[in-house]
């Protein structure tokens, strides 16, 4: 187990504590015959009792550590935005935790501002620290933190919100994505604000749907469609674009985003509602689209979900092919790390089976570059899709 550098040791595989380490302590773990493991911070709280941060006896845990992990990350996504083919983003994931071997921290900045989330007692302890080597490094505008999120619960912390360090952001945060505004509400907004880890696929499905002119005006029905991301893309090259939601908050966000870009109103239709219900109501008036875009909320927490997230997905694809035309496009996603890829590609295969339709996958969708998955972390990866072309 160690031997796979896990960042996650539980306490099943600890035999004793020497000492009293008080929660958010940094331990070093040693093997039986008094070996050096790893190095990590402590939390009996959890039942991952420590969050390995080195498996190097001789590095030490000290600000100029945190400051070269911060580096290196910050340094990847330098690079990966010079990759990018349409211009640099101003708003992506800048930390992603465990993946990038700063367990518990997630920094992800929008425009000027950056926004974190300190998710175990070894980062929200030092998250003081950590803003002031983000501050010194980046001079955002302010750093807000927005650790609302029910994993700290098991870490016994409870939720935390509000600036860290600098200015307070304002209502909404305004970024430019492959070309497209939107505004972000960094204070209240699902995660940190957006979605940023489709930003990606989001760029080659506006490329696609200006490019490809095998089908004039298309319509296009977005579901899940939170502030408008997919929807915006959309626009400007199809005919007609719904969007399905339950959260009014989100709609209204996506009709600004709509309006922010200088798209029709005209051609865009929000419907607030639960799409399990909404798609059964399309099937029924046989109403057909060109695209339809699943992109849910992660629908297995744990394992015992996993049965019930599969019906779950089974359900909303089974009718997304119901509704789609012949030679038409579903974009598909699963973001529950416990189905996995292979899992995912199941369900969807039994429901197109069920919905007597043929259908192939053309393109496999993961989440974007700033969303890099370490290897020692195979939980990391959570976000997969399937582009199918549907006959
Ligand atoms: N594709 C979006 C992100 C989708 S997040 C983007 O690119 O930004 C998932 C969304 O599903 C959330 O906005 C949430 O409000 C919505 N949602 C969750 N359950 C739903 C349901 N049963 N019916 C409709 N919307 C739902």
């Amino acid at each position: 187990m160690f031997q796979n550098r896990h960042p996650w040791i539980f306490s099943g595989a600890i035999r004793s504590v020497q000492g009293d380490p008080a929660d958010g302590d940094i331990v070093t773990l040693r093997g039986e015959s008094g070996v050096f493991l790893a190095r990590g911070y402590w939390n009996h709280h959890s039942q991952i009792n420590v969050h390995a941060l080195t498996w190097d006896e001789h590095e030490t845990i000290d600000d100029a550590f945190w400051a070269t992990r911060l580096e290196r990350a910050i340094a990847a996504r330098s690079v990966e935005n010079a990759l990018h083919k349409s211009g640099s983003p101003n708003a992506y994931r800048l930390v992603n935790a465990e993946n990038d071997a700063i367990p518990g921290l997630v920094v992800d900045r929008y425009a000027d501002w950056l926004v974190v989330q300190a998710l175990t007692k070894g980062i929200d302890q030092r998250k003081a620290t950590l803003a002031r080597l983000l501050m010194e490094r980046l001079e955002p505008a302010g750093i807000y933190e927005r650790s609302d999120v029910e994993v700290r619960s098991k870490e016994g912390l409870t939720q935390a919100t509000g600036v860290l360090l600098g200015q307070e952001p304002p209502a909404l945060v305004e970024i430019e994505e492959n070309g497209r505004r939107f505004l972000v509400d960094v204070h209240a907004g699902h995660k940190t604000g957006f979605y940023l880890d489709q930003r990606e696929n989001r760029d080659l499905f506006g490329a696609w749907m200006r490019d490809d002119k095998s089908v004039a005006e298309r319509t296009v029905l977005n579901c899940f469609s939170y502030s408008g991301g997919f929807s915006v893309y959309a626009l400007g090259a199809a005919a007609q674009v719904t969007s399905i939601d339950a959260s009014a908050d989100a709609l209204a966000l996506a009709q600004r985003n709509i309006a922010a870009n200088g798209f029709d109103a005209a051609k865009s239709e929000l419907v607030e509602g639960d799409v399990f219900e909404v798609l059964r109501e399309y099937r029924t008036a046989k109403r057909q689209f060109d695209v339809v875009i699943l992109d849910p909320p992660k629908f297995a927490n744990n394992q015992r979900q996993i049965e019930a997230a599969a019906r779950g997905y089974k359900d909303i694809n089974l009718l997304a092919f119901q509704l789609i035309k012949p030679g038409g496009t579903l974009i598909t996603f699963s973001c529950s790390g416990l189905v996995d890829a292979h899992l995912f590609q199941q369900i969807v295969f039994g429901a197109l089976v069920d919905s007597h339709r043929d259908g192939q996958i053309v393109r496999r969708l993961t989440a974007a570059a700033d969303h890099p998955v370490a290897l020692t972390f195979p939980e990391g990866m959570y976000l997969k899709g399937l582009w199918c072309r549907v006959w």
